[in-house]
């Protein structure tokens, strides 16, 4: 992968300004939920090499598949130590002593495990072992494996004008263009490198069901979208027909086993029949996914009806269907076509999904595009362009070009705080790129400033940008 120029630039001018300072990858002292620690787990986005806790170096050759029922919690893996591969079980608690308080040890369900991982450990050594008396190799893992980037949300900044906006005032457009670039490159290559780490784990075909997946999910539900594309995987999910899929992708959602037949308009009534008559067959085997615990907690408070998850599940369903043009072009950077894969995804439809918001709304006046422009964009940012760029750097060009994305309220705040009044603050953000670089300055400067921008370095540095 190459990297590109102006990213590196940015890269030194920000670690620079927070030289000396811990810049604190997430702890796991944050609320999050063993299933969504799985699901980072099983995404690699801790890595796929470690040292056991006897300090033996251990690599993950295969993920394996996520458990449905009962034992633990990945099956079908394999692992590579002291030369050696061992096929087997992966479990991951939270603690190690977890092992022994679920009785995992007296089970004989986990004798084939051949990795136990954990986030905490005793003081004292704990020994992980079968029911046969065999000792399982263990890994602690860290909160600084994960790569930058996925950190717990923060807050937000409060809507002042900055003490930046003074010296970003004086300077010409061109310099301040060049500072957003560079933040730009740099957000776009940690974009790209926890893609390509979800590549090395999963495989590129999964790794890319999985992000696009996560843009369907915006920002509130990115999370139990990975963990359903991480759950019913291409390469479990593509070998069913349209229907046992659609069925399998709902089911396992939650969302069937809460809406009440009677409750919904005949065309609905209709699609649950369609879903059911699949699902009841595929339900006993997803037993333990159905489990309160392990649901995906989708936060639907404040969504708009077009947005809402089942519609977007809606979507993936109609992706799935189209799959080979969706994923052909993203197969190899020298042949990819913007224009073609966009159309791909915007002609997609689906027979219930385009006239209907969730499973309980009436039908809608008149079909609605189940992918949009705006979320066609969202997977450019996120997906194609991080996968594509570093393999042909000359994609970079065609990045720059991409218009922004619907205004977001912290692109708002970064303005109104670097520009005020300012009228070029509306001429920096018309574009992807520049909103992006917006967005990191925002994240890596204010976000981290609690001083009301008294001890903040950049207006400092900024002096020093050529
Ligand atoms: S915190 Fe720093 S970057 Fe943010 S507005 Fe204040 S001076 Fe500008």
């Amino acid at each position: 992968m190459t990297s590109l120029p102006l990213a590196d630039r940015y890269a030194r001018f920000r670690s620079a300004v927070f030289s000396g300072v811990e810049e604190g990858l997430p702890g796991f002292d944050e609320p999050t939920t063993e299933m969504e620690l799985q699901s980072l787990w099983f995404s690699g986005a801790f890595g796929s090499e470690f040292t056991t806790t006897d300090g033996k170096a251990v690599r993950i050759a295969d993920f394996g598949v996520w458990n449905s029922g009962a034992g633990p919690d990945f099956n079908d893996c394999a692992i590579v130590i002291d030369d050696q591969t061992l096929r087997g079980d992966i479990e991951l608690d939270p603690d190690a002593r977890d092992w022994e308080r679920h009785t995992h040890g007296a089970n004989e369900a986990f004798n084939h495990v051949v990795l136990h991982l954990f986030l905490h450990a005793p003081e004292h050594r704990f020994f992980t072992r079968t029911s046969e008396h065999r000792e399982v190799p263990q890994v602690l893992l860290r909160a600084d494996m994960l790569p930058e980037g996925i950190k717990p949300k923060r807050r937000t900044a409060s809507a002042h004008l900055g003490r930046c906006a003074t010296p970003l005032r004086d300077m010409d457009d061109a310099r301040v263009q060049s500072i957003i670039e560079s933040a730009a490159q740099h957000r776009l290559e940690l974009k790209s490198k926890r893609l390509h780490r979800s590549v090395a784990a999963q495989g590129r075909e999964q790794a890319v069901y999985q992000a696009l997946a996560q843009t369907l999910g915006y920002r509130k539900n990115q999370q139990p979208f990975a963990i359903l594309a991480q759950r019913l995987p291409l390469k479990k999910i593509t070998q069913l027909d349209a229907a046992k899929r659609e069925a399998w992708l709902f089911g396992v959602s939650g969302f069937l086993e809460g809406v009440r037949s009677d409750d919904t308009e005949p065309a609905t009534r209709s699609y649950l029949r369609q879903l059911w008559s699949e699902w009841w067959k595929l339900r006993e085997s997803c037993g333990r996914w159905l489990e309160d615990r392990q649901l995906p907690r989708w936060k639907l408070n404040a969504i708009r009806p077009g947005n809402h998850p089942q519609r977007r599940l809606g979507a993936l369903a109609a992706m799935l269907r189209s799959w080979k043009p969706i994923i052909a072009p993203l197969a190899d950077a020298t042949r990819w076509s913007q224009a073609a894969w966009r159309e791909s995804l915007l002609v997609l439809t689906h027979e219930f999904w385009a006239t209907h918001y969730t499973l309980l709304s009436d039908v809608a006046e008149k079909p609605v595009a189940l992918i949009g422009e705006t979320r066609v964009q969202e997977m450019l940012a996120n997906v194609a362009y991080p996968l594509l760029v570093p393999e042909r750097t000359r994609l970079w060009a065609e990045y720059l070009e991409l218009p922004a994305l619907l205004d977001n309220q912290k692109v708002r705040l970064a303005v109104q705080r670097l520009f005020g009044d300012d009228p070029r603050g509306n001429d920096f953000r018309k574009k992807l790129h520049q909103q992006q670089g917006l967005l990191q300055i925002y994240e890596d400067f204010c976000l981290e400033d609690d001083s009301a921008c008294a001890n903040c370095p950049f207006p400092e540095r900024l002096k020093e940008w050529g």
